[in-house]
């Protein structure tokens, strides 16, 4: 779950107020997109969520832990129970695509046996299982981020946000993307998803948070294949 509560971000630097009484709630099992014109306090959002940054005024709650209040010997153990997907992919050149997610399980201690199943179940969800012997640079743009996908999968997180996952794919991929994305939710997991396209949120439909120089500007849902005013 997810609750931002009367929440506040300014930065003294540029004297900017990034969020301004934002107040969201994201059940577990949802699956949400987050768009919003560049200077909107998208990225400000999510680095709350992530503990990167805290709120100057109002209280986040992600995954049952109170943000504010996180001691520092609890931000590892936090930050597991999220999945990130980047818009660089953020892949290790020198690793094979099953190195890369073996990679995540291996640094949280998960035991030799179930890294042997795990990734090739999640390589397989991602349709990737024939190529987990391959490097990144070898791979598109497409299945580099599958890759990241089932990355941020193999850890089985209670939430993935992805941050532009198709900022850097051919177009007409990332209708592909946001089917992983969706079929990874069908799952259980909570997928939160920024994007400035408004194409493939349309297409997609459900529920959208708009933001707009820091307030949101609309928050509900739309139909699939539908377009909605207040989205604009
Ligand atoms: P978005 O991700 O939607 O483009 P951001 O959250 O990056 O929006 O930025 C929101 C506002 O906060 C912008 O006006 C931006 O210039 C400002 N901002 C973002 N990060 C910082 C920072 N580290 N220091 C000062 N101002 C910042």
């Amino acid at each position: 779950m997810v609750e931002l509560k009367n929440v506040e971000v300014f930065y003294k630097d540029s004297g900017v107020d990034a969020l301004r009484d934002v107040n969201i709630r994201i059940n577990d099992g949802e699956f949400v997109f987050i768009v919003g014109d560049s200077g909107a306090g998208k990225s400000t959002l999510l680095k709350l969520l992530t503990n990167e940054l805290l709120p100057t005024k109002g209280r986040v709650f992600v995954n049952g832990y109170n943000l504010s209040k996180l001691k520092k010997s609890k931000v590892p153990k936090f930050r597991r129970s999220i999945g990130m997907v980047f818009q660089d992919f953020r892949l290790i050149p020198d690793m094979t695509v099953f190195e890369n997610v073996a990679f995540v399980l291996r640094i949280t201690d998960k035991a030799k046996k179930y890294i042997r199943q795990r990734v090739p179940y999640v390589l397989n969800l991602v349709r990737l299982a024939d190529r987990a012997k391959s490097y990144p640079s070898q791979l598109s743009g497409g299945e580099r981020q599958r890759v990241g996908i089932a990355r941020a999968f193999a850890t089985d997180p209670g939430i993935i946000i992805a941050d532009e996952p198709t900022g850097n794919i051919d177009p007409r991929l990332s209708y592909e993307i946001v089917e992983l994305l969706l079929d990874i939710n069908k799952c259980g997991t909570t997928v939160i998803m920024v994007t400035h396209e408004h194409d493939l949120v349309q297409y997609f439909g459900g529920r959208v948070i708009n933001l707009k120089d820091g307030e949101i500007f609309f928050d509900g849902s739309i139909p699939m294949g539908g377009k909605s005013d207040e989205m604009e």
